[in-house]
């Protein structure tokens, strides 16, 4: 039985969002950020159709990786938060991963740890201004030539570094951090990267060696002021339901908990089998868009476990049965993150196990 709640991840997209990042970034190559279930997409699927298309791949963890390298991908894959323990230093290497070095914990690792037949790649992470990952400019210097006396380690070093405010396009820190970035890093010959989704488009001179884009392959938009129709791209995920009851109320009734929302006039209020139980943001407010047979019609009432409620309107013709659209193709993910005061980040991160996934 197709559970009529679930999400459509449209692959084909995604050779056309690659193609559209790599229009942008054209002298650089493109590791693909697949961390967190490839933003909710389904980590391995989203890879495979990935390989041949990307030049390599980002994790967040080592078992994402693992994973990863399990499913036969060839590419190189980089562990962003690198490693904590021997026992992760290990599989990294058995699983020819590259770790992201940020903190002198890895690095006393690294150096108590004989030297493997096949020594670790090695990403140097420097802290420009995030304060999350990695190490301070003066401490760069020093952490550098420790790692190139180390056996275990392969030459030449990689540089990374990541932004904290590139979506906002007038903020000045952005710059700040790529010419720290710059400074420290333009006598190494290794290869450089700094850009995510927003440093991409944003600003284009911080593309380097390497760009990590992870929201632009999922056709999502990292700025506030535009959709990723609006620049191009083709949504990756659609998210679906249907209404499973329709019931008229007089003017003055209220709807679901707390009462939130008290009907202005008479109207027919359709119920649809989505709730925050399979990711749907609790906090949408009153007036969210719903799809429903191409039509919007706004969600009234709060969002509840396995329910949402909307405004039908008198007149509708809408039946028992008939396919909702919660985001995707005509309701961009976007629009719905601002309604819910959110980032479109969690919400396609957060659809949960009951939903199915096409
Ligand atoms: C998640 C992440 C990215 C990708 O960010 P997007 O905004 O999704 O492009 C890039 N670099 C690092 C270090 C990250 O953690």
């Amino acid at each position: 039985m197709r559970s009529a709640t679930h999400a459509i991840i449209h692959l084909k997209a995604l050779a056309h969002n690659v193609k559209q990042i790599r229009l942008r970034a054209p002298s650089s190559k493109l590791m693909a950020v697949v961390k967190a279930n490839a933003y909710g997409h389904g980590l391995v699927r989203v890879a495979q159709a990935l390989a041949g298309l990307v030049d390599g791949f980002a994790v967040a963890r080592v078992e994402e990786g693992v994973k990863l390298r399990k499913s036969g991908l060839s590419e190189r894959i980089v562990v962003l938060e690198g490693f904590v323990s021997e026992a992760e230093l290990q599989y990294l290497l058995d699983y020819d991963l590259e770790a992201s070095l940020h903190a002198f914990h890895q690095l006393t690792i690294l150096t108590n740890t004989a030297p493997a037949p096949k020594a670790l790649g090695v990403w140097l992470k420097i802290d420009t201004g995030m304060n999350r990952l990695g190490f301070k400019p003066s401490e760069v210097p020093g952490v550098y030539q420790h790692l190139i006396d180390l056996k275990n380690v392969k030459k030449p070093l990689h540089f990374m570094s990541h932004f904290a405010n590139a979506d906002d396009t007038q903020d000045p820190k952005t710059q700040t951090q790529l010419a720290r970035f710059d400074e420290l890093t333009f006598a190494y010959n290794g290869e450089k990267s700094i850009a995510n989704s927003a440093g991409i488009l944003g600003w284009p001179n911080t593309q380097k060696d390497w760009i990590r884009a992870g929201l632009l392959l999922y056709g999502i938009s990292p700025f506030f002021n535009a959709t990723g129709a609006e620049l191009n791209l083709k949504p990756l995920m659609s998210l679906h339901s249907r209404i499973i009851a329709i019931r008229e109320v007089a003017a003055g009734e209220t709807v679901g908990y707390s009462s939130t929302w008290t009907s202005p006039t008479k109207t027919k209020l359709g119920v649809i089998a989505i709730g925050y139980g399979d990711g749907y943001p609790r906090q949408a407010k009153n007036g969210t868009p719903v799809l429903i047979n191409d039509t919007r019609v706004p969600i009234v009432g709060r969002v509840s476990m396995d329910m949402i409620t909307v405004d039908l309107g008198l007149q509708s013709s809408v039946k028992i049965g008939d396919k909702a659209t919660l985001w995707g193709d005509g309701l961009p993910v976007e629009e719905i993150a601002t309604w819910a005061n959110t980032i479109p980040y969690t919400l396609v991160c957060g659809i949960t196990q009951r939903v199915a996934m096409f």
